[in-house]
């Protein structure tokens, strides 16, 4: 199945992670630049880290992966980015999104529900993005590239876009999700979830 990804998750130490965890690692969550959480460790303590985060006024990067259909709304009031793929987007608001008009009902939807900013990440189409203040959608594309595996792109996404949150904090955020764009897009291109991004001289040096 070229270009399609099968993923096998093995919980077992993320589902071991709670809350006196969290608290021993409370002085780098609250000095850090920026705190991602996903759904692979218990989602309550994932909810505790990004209000530890905000407590401190650490910004929040969520990504509701692997989606779940009764999350807590608290997510959303709770992240300052909350950034989710089409199948994770059509579990949360029950629309199912195959283009970029469908990601942008998505966005108003969430936007409602708190969210200060929303991605929907579509695939080779890039994304769309939706600020909470001024709900206008916003189509990100990302480059055209030959995509080999596209395992691991939302995750190649979301790292990029918490790299340039901490180290990039004055581009607008859109310059940053193009970015982005281009970080995943380089990891579709492989098999994997390459990482070999900085040390490759032929590919645009105007990511850094
Ligand atoms: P997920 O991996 O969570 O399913 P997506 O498929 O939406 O997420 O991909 C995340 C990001 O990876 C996209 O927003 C885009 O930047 C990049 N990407 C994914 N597939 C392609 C592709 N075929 N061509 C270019 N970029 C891609």
């Amino acid at each position: 199945s070229l270009g399609q990804n099968v993923i096998v998750i093995v919980p077992g130490a993320n589902l071991l992670l709670n809350f006196e965890d969290l608290k021993r690692a409370s002085d780098v969550i609250c000095k850090a630049k920026v705190v991602v959480c996903q759904l692979e460790i218990n989602p309550a303590v994932s909810l505790e880290a990004l209000k530890m985060a905000r407590a401190s006024g650490v910004k929040t990067l969520f990504n509701p992966a692997p989606a779940l259909a009764d999350l807590d709304p608290q997510f959303y009031t709770y992240s300052d980015i909350f950034c989710c793929n089409e199948t994770e987007a059509e579990i949360l608001t029950g629309i199912p999104v195959g283009n970029l008009e469908d990601a942008e009902k998505v966005g108003h939807m969430l936007s409602k529900r708190g969210c200060k900013l929303v991605i929907v990440t579509l695939g080779a189409e890039g994304c769309m993005m939706m600020s909470g203040d001024e709900p206008i959608p916003k189509h990100v594309p990302a480059g055209k590239v030959r995509a080999v595996d596209t395992t691991g792109a939302g995750d190649s996404f979301v790292g990029a876009l918490a790299f340039y949150l901490a180290y990039y904090p004055k581009l607008s955020v859109e310059e940053m999700i193009r970015k982005s764009n281009c970080v995943a897009s380089v990891s579709v291109q492989a098999p994997g979830t390459q990482s070999s991004y900085p040390y490759r001289k032929d590919l645009p040096q105007d990511l850094f």
